[in-house]
């Protein structure tokens, strides 16, 4: 909703939880000490700030995210029928004998028994054992034999196979292993005690390739629809939040493209968290590609293909996957019958939703503030100063005097002070001005590029990433 949308009587409805007329006028000769007065935005209602923002609302994660989600089991331990997970734990490894043809030591008449566990970690192994059935003593010397080799952490997948006993099962053969494939089997030998052989993680690398189109809700779920993992859609939105304002300069049918990391085991399964690796967006108006890359000593950034980071200057949207629902400008007091200015920018978000630093600078005010709420007044190198109104909370860390830089987490979205829904409200001053923060023209001039050793380390790295994306067809 932009101000074409804009409803007095919203506005008037916006002001009911205060008294007093909040309206000042801009032109008020207060001087620039009060560069952070209370400022007047009675015009959000809950009509037009209401978190109802279909970038952040919950979707069916993807396939691949389902195994993962599947494989979690938050410290329990399960004992479940061999199924589709022993034929998963006994894949491949041609070193090994598959448990399905018992080691010599298991007598060929035998009702040897075959079972499947899935640990938190290794130091259930015991425990798990003896619930199945193992000789208190036998779990114990597998668990002290096997632990060295499951040190890596994480869940683990284990295959048993034992033989009933007096006084209760012996182990005969066990392996356990995590996702990465990393860990160990244990075989009963003539003398009673385990063999011991470790299994070395079995992963690699491999770089995804999406692209997908903007659809007529959001790109959000454009993107979940293209099959893009939703953890990674801030980081693309962040990627271009010197360029493009995905809320108000994207349109439906404009085109994305992804690039991203993932690990990934024998069977395909990714292991671990993705990384996304490119971003590239097109619209009518312009195009961008832009590569992930991270010099030497340096925090990673976003650079376009010749080397040049996309920082410039502020960030043009300092908040994630927003909507702008009131832009910087006059408004006309239906009750008190003047003008007056919206002097920020306002972002309808969900609570919760991280407001990051529009560029590097120091902390000069982190405090509630009232009808402002939850303030944060941020001065920069420049003299400029940004503000941002009615946060839920303010990050670890963000007090007055504290250096911060561009891009960092100094808050949430929230509604406090005079708001009556979740959202950012932005200010940036000039010289003790209020001045429209969409207007402040990009400087193409700060942008920095890359050079010698540094940019070629890049260029391969975006000749990695061109290659892979050459590979796949659309
Ligand atoms: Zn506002």
């Amino acid at each position: 909703m932009d101000e074409d949308s804009f409803d007095p009587k919203q506005w008037v409805s916006g002001c009911g939880q205060h008294s007093a007329p909040p309206v000042q006028k801009p032109e008020s000769d207060e001087g620039m000490g009060a560069f952070w007065r209370e400022v007047a935005e009675p015009q959000h209602t809950a009509a037009n700030a209401a978190p109802a923002d279909t970038a952040h609302k919950s979707v069916a994660p993807r396939p691949s995210q389902d195994r993962r989600l599947t494989f979690a089991i938050a410290g329990s331990v399960l004992i479940l029928a061999v199924g589709a997970t022993a034929s998963w734990l006994t894949r491949g490894d041609p070193a090994l004998a598959p448990l399905a043809s018992p080691s010599a030591a298991i007598p060929a008449s035998s009702n040897a028994q075959e079972r499947a566990i899935n640990l938190a970690g290794p130091g259930q192994l015991a425990g798990a054992l003896i619930e199945a059935g193992v000789r208190a003593d036998d779990a114990s010397a597998a668990a002290a034999a096997a632990a060295p080799h499951l040190a890596s952490g994480g869940e683990i997948h284990a295959i048993i196979v034992l033989l009933p006993g007096e006084g209760g099962a012996l182990l005969q053969q066990l392996r356990a292993v995590h996702i990465n494939g990393s860990g160990v089997v244990l075989a009963r030998t003539a003398d009673g005690t385990f063999s011991v052989t470790p299994l070395a993680a079995d992963v690699s690398r491999k770089i995804e390739v999406l692209r997908g189109e903007i659809d007529s809700e959001s790109f959000y779920t454009s993107a979940v629809s293209a099959g893009l993992i939703d953890t990674l859609i801030p980081e693309f939105i962040n990627a271009f939040s010197y360029d493009f304002n995905l809320a108000s300069e994207v349109s439906p049918g404009d085109v994305f493209e992804v690039a991203y990391d993932q690990e990934v085991n024998a069977d395909g399964d990714a292991v671990g968290q993705p990384k996304l690796l490119y971003a590239q967006l097109t619209t009518p108006k312009k195009s961008l590609a832009l590569y992930r890359f991270q010099p030497p000593g340096e925090d990673a950034g976003w650079f376009d293909g010749n080397g040049a980071t996309t920082k410039r200057g502020l960030m043009r949207t300092p908040v994630d996957g927003a909507r702008i629902t009131s832009k910087f400008g006059m408004r006309f007091h239906p009750v008190l019958h003047y003008n007056k200015l919206h002097g920020g920018t306002d972002f309808a978000a969900p609570t919760g939703t991280p407001i990051y630093a529009a560029a590097d600078g120091t902390i000069e005010f982190a405090a509630m503030k009232g009808a402002n709420g939850n303030l944060t007044v941020l001065l920069h190198d420049n003299g400029w100063r940004t503000l941002y109104l009615h946060q839920n909370v303010f990050a670890p860390g963000i007090a007055a005097g504290v250096r911060v830089s561009q891009g960092q987490r100094i808050g949430d979205v929230g509604t406090t002070g005079r708001s009556t829904g979740p959202h950012l409200h932005y200010e940036v001053h000039i010289d003790g001005e209020r001045v429209d923060p969409l207007s402040i023209p990009v400087d193409e001039a700060s942008r920095k590029r890359m050079e010698g050793a540094t940019l070629q380390a890049f260029l391969k790295e975006r000749d990695r990433i061109d290659m892979a994306r050459s590979q796949r067809t659309f």
